[in-house]
C-alpha cells in the first residue's frame, strides 16, 4: 500500500518523458528525472524499511545451521554485485555449524558482503576474504575487505538506522547494517568490526557453536 502512489508518481513521469518529449526543453527534462530517480530512492528507502521491520518481528526459530551453506546463499544474492566489480572472494577453509536461524545469517552475511563490495575506492578492486573460527564453544565470522575502511568513533554509529558515513559517493539507504545487528542480537550473538581510514574494514559476527545437523 505504501508503495502504490509511488510507484504512480515514476509511471506518471516516465509518460510524460516518453510521450511528451517533444514538447520539453531541457530544463523540464531534467526535473522529471529528478522526480524519477527520487521516486526510486524513495522505493529503495521502503523495501528496505519494510525489511527491518521483517527482521525485528519475523519468529526467529535457532537450529543447526551450516556456514558453508548460508555462506553460499549470501553469494547467490550478491551474484550481479560481484560479477559487476570483478571482486575476488575467498571463502572460509574451515566449515562449522552454528546455532542460528539460516535466512537471518544468511541475510546478515549478504548486507555485509555488499558493502564489502560497495565501499571500495573508485576502480579498485574488492578483494574480500570470510574466515570461520571455533573457540570455546563459539564461532566467530570475519569478513575482512580491502575498502575505504571507518574511522574509530564511528563504528557504534554506522549500525543505527539511516546513518551514512559515505553518502556522498555511495549508493543506499543506510538500513542494512541496523537489519545486520537486528538478526543478530535476536539470535544471541554478537557483532563488531575492526577498522580504520584507507585500512578497510572486518566485520565479524559470534554464535555458538552446533553440532551438525543430522541428515534426514
Ligand atoms: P548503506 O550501505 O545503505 O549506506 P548500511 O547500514 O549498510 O547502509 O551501512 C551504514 C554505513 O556504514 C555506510 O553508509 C558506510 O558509510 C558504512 N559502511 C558499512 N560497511 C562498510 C564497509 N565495508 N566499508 C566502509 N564503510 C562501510
Amino acid at each position: 500500500d505504501l508503495r502504490a502512489p509511488l510507484r504512480s508518481m515514476s509511471g506518471y513521469s516516465d509518460l510524460l518523458l516518453e510521450e511528451y518529449a517533444e514538447g520539453l526543453d531541457e530544463t523540464a527534462r531534467l526535473y522529471l528525472e529528478r522526480i524519477a530517480s527520487s521516486s526510486q530512492f524513495l522505493d529503495r528507502l521502503l523495501l528496505d524499511l519494510l525489511a527491518f521491520g521483517r527482521a525485528a518481528r519475523l519468529e526467529i526459530k535457532l537450529e543447526s545451521v551450516s556456514v558453508r551453506q548460508a555462506w553460499q546463499s549470501a553469494l547467490m544474492q550478491c551474484a550481479a554485485q560481484i560479477d559487476q566489480t570483478q571482486a575476488r572472494i575467498e571463502s572460509p577453509e574451515a566449515a562449522p555449524w552454528v546455532r542460528a536461524h539460516e535466512a537471518t545469517l544468511s541475510q546478515a552475511l549478504a548486507n555485509l558482503l555488499s558493502n564489502a563490495l560497495k565501499f571500495v575506492p573508485a576502480g579498485v578492486q574488492p578483494k574480500i576474504k570470510l574466515s570461520a573460527e571455533a573457540r570455546n564453544g563459539r564461532v566467530r565470522l570475519s569478513l575482512a575487505d580491502n575498502g575505504i575502511g571507518i574511522s574509530a568513533d564511528q563504528h557504534e554509529r554506522i549500525f543505527r538506522v539511516f546513518e551514512r558515513l559515505h553518502g556522498a559517493g555511495y549508493a543506499g539507504t543506510g538500513i542494512g547494517l541496523s537489519i545486520v545487528r537486528k538478526g543478530i542480537e535476536r539470535m544471541g550473538g554478537m557483532i563488531g568490526l575492526t577498522s580504520a581510514p584507507g585500512e578497510g574494514s572486518c566485520f565479524w559476527i559470534e554464535l555458538p557453536q552446533a553440532s551438525e545437523a543430522p541428515e534426514d
